[in-house]
């Protein structure tokens, strides 16, 4: 991948036809990564997409998933870690779904985070209602780590900039105040495209990653540059976050 858009974030296994999707992230020229929610998922998606094609698997354990899937999910996740290009989804969820699982997800995430691999390559985490406490720990371990839908404080961005981490960023964020409030603050080098497709919307239908052109547009204007140098930016930013991890292993 050098100067190709990738959808950091897309669950691919959610659609009812990811063979279509995948169709159309080729049509529009895009890659994705296919974020999971639990090592198994992982497992049939790694096996099921084409070696050539668009999209490659991320490992994840949701952190809705932590309870359920106990310590025998993370030592699952832990024997496919070495042969997973993309850490995803995985992070804290204190919102009122997560609330009553909180220690769970928290064992579960330090776990996580104690695995070498986790230090050499990109890892997609998912922090609502926990931003202040994920990015601590984020910061504390030295994951380089995109933070998926940002929505917590924006003082809790600072620290999350000043640790090093990334941002990504999906039409919803996009569309709404309270992302472009956070949009407006980030440094153009520290954000990635997503989707989270398909549990993003956009004109009434769910994201996809062949809609990551029209993000390019959509980012030039709050920018105030042209669609080209947002291209730009975001392959080089793709670019360092693949190398910069890549690089830390050697
Ligand atoms: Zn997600």
């Amino acid at each position: 991948m050098t100067d190709v858009l990738l959808d950091t974030h897309c669950h691919l296994d959610a659609y009812p036809d990811p063979s279509y999707i995948l169709a159309g992230a080729t049509t529009a020229g895009v890659e994705l990564v296919a974020v999971t929610n639990g090592p198994d998922d992982y497992r049939r998606m790694a096996t099921l997409l084409p070696r050539s094609g668009p999209a490659r698997a991320a490992l994840g354990l949701h952190p809705l998933n932590a309870e359920r899937l106990g310590m025998g999910g993370v030592l699952r996740f832990s024997r496919h870690a070495a042969d997973a290009a993309w850490i995803g989804e995985i992070g804290l969820d204190f919102s009122p779904a997560g609330r009553d699982t909180r220690t769970t997800q928290l064992r579960t995430f330090d776990a996580l985070l104690a695995l070498p691999q986790l230090q050499d390559r990109p890892v997609s985490v998912h922090t609502r209602g926990a931003d202040r406490i994920a990015v601590q720990r984020l910061a504390d371990a030295g994951i380089r780590a995109v933070l998926h839908w940002y929505t917590g404080p924006l003082d809790v961005a600072d620290d999350a900039l000043a640790a090093g981490l990334h941002f990504s960023i999906n039409p919803a964020m996009l569309a709404s105040a309270k992302g472009r409030t956070l949009l407006a603050k980030l440094p153009h080098d520290r954000v990635l495209f997503e989707t989270d497709g398909p549990h993003t919307r956009r004109a009434g239908q769910p994201c996809q990653p062949a809609n990551l052109p029209d993000m390019v547009e959509n980012l030039a204007q709050l920018w105030g540059v042209n669609a080209t140098q947002v291209h730009t930016q975001i392959c080089a930013n793709q670019r360092r976050i693949i190398g910069e991890t890549t690089a830390a292993s050697k």
